[in-house]
């Protein structure tokens, strides 16, 4: 494969950090504690899930959290528990995993697909205004990569139309917008474990939420109907169970003393990368305005000389030969069978459409490597663009 595509030596052949990092010993003394308890589940006191909520909801700087199987439960949860269903429509962005939209249609309702900015490739708001009808009760602008979507417009625009902001986080655990942290910026926000996120239990999600009656709503959702605080076997509504175990809970609750230092070394490595960049037809894709702390889940690259996919497989291919594999990233979610079949409707995406064909990303295990290997990123890219 190396020597078909371009002959020579590969730039990088050591390997890059694996995901996730190695256990710390916070992780290992807390999963060990829950382990030996024999208390694995949230119905058994759920010690360790309601210290996890607690400290996601205290650094949202909202009142309530609700600890879930995964993110995409966790989005379907909070629009229940807010009140979407069926006969609503709920807007979220074309470039973005195709869990944001999938968990509308949980709820019944239809998922509205909307352009992103041909910058940021986040939600744009000029797209949500264009898409709004009288049956819209939902935006769902999604921090993708780590950074922020532009919150004040959208935020203002969902205010003067009454619509929810259900924030997709997933990406985005310690990010701020204008100093604040995602999550608590709208109606409700919704948080990722998964396995490739910044932190992870394997899978799992954790939702925040500022209203006390959402809260409640939320909860019992995710909680088989049960009211909080209430009778065992009253199920005054329908709920199912969607919680997140102690065991889970117990990986990632440490892990919130390394984040910090974590998106502190991605950082550093996006700045080395970019830095390395000046010179080549490959830019950084720029964060929405209002970003102050971008937690660098993915970055992406825009490559100027990819005109056709082709290109790009060609490119992905020659990468991965020189040691430095990139990612496709998403198509457009409006060219997604499993959204168009159910009746999502997509309104015309040329940005994200466009990102599908140009734009790779640099996945969080390579950001997470020293930041003098950034160079080799940049060697690798200028080797393969230069054929
Ligand atoms: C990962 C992800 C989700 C879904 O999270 P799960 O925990 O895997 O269900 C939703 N939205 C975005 C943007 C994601 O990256």
């Amino acid at each position: 494969m190396t020597l078909a595509l371009h002959g020579g030596t590969p730039v990088r052949t050591a390997p890059w950090p694996s995901w996730p990092p190695p256990l710390d010993r916070g992780q290992r003394k807390l999963v060990t504690e829950v382990l030996e308890s024999g208390l694995w589940g949230a119905t058994q006191g759920g010690a360790v899930v309601a210290q996890l909520v607690a400290e996601f909801a205290r650094r949202a700087g909202v009142p309530h959290g609700v600890a879930v199987g995964n993110a995409t439960l966790g989005l379907f949860a909070a629009l229940r528990g807010l009140g979407v269903g069926e006969g609503d429509e709920v807007i979220v962005p074309a470039y973005t995993f195709v869990a944001s939209a999938t968990a509308v249609l949980l709820t019944g309702a239809t998922p509205v697909i909307v352009d992103v900015d041909p910058a940021d490739l986040h939600l744009s708001p000029e797209a949500v205004a264009a898409a709004l009808t009288g049956r819209t009760a939902a935006v769902m602008p999604v921090h993708l990569a780590g950074s922020p979507a532009d919150m004040d417009p959208l935020v203002a625009l969902a205010a003067r139309h009454g619509l929810l902001v259900v924030e997709d986080a997933a990406q985005a655990h310690g990010a701020a917008y204008r100093g604040r942290p995602v999550g608590g910026l709208g109606e409700a926000g919704v948080f990722s474990f998964q396995a490739s996120k910044a932190m992870t239990a394997g899978e799992g999600g954790l939702i925040v939420c500022r209203d006390e009656t959402a809260y409640a709503e939320i909860w019992s959702v995710c909680n088989v109907g049960r009211r909080p605080g209430g009778e065992w076997y009253g199920h005054p509504s329908v709920g199912w169970n969607l919680r997140l175990t102690e065991l889970q809970a117990a990986l990632v609750l440490p892990w919130l003393d390394r984040l910090d230092d974590e998106i502190d070394r991605r950082n550093a490595f996006c700045a080395a990368l970019e830095r390395e960049l000046s010179g080549l037809p490959v830019s950084v894709v720029p964060r929405p305005p209002g970003t102050t702390r971008d937690s660098r889940h993915l970055l992406m690259l825009r490559v100027e000389t990819v005109g056709s996919p082709v290109d790009r497989e060609f490119l992905l291919a020659a990468m991965e030969a020189e040691g430095v594999p990139l990612d496709a990233g998403y198509p457009p979610l409006g060219t997604l069978a499993a959204l168009t079949g159910e009746g999502a409707r997509a309104e015309p995406c040329p940005a994200a459409e466009e990102a599908s064909r140009t734009v790779v990303w640099v996945r969080q295990p390579m950001l997470m490597a020293d930041p003098g290997a950034a160079t080799q990123v940049a060697e690798a890219l200028a080797k393969v663009l230069s054929h």
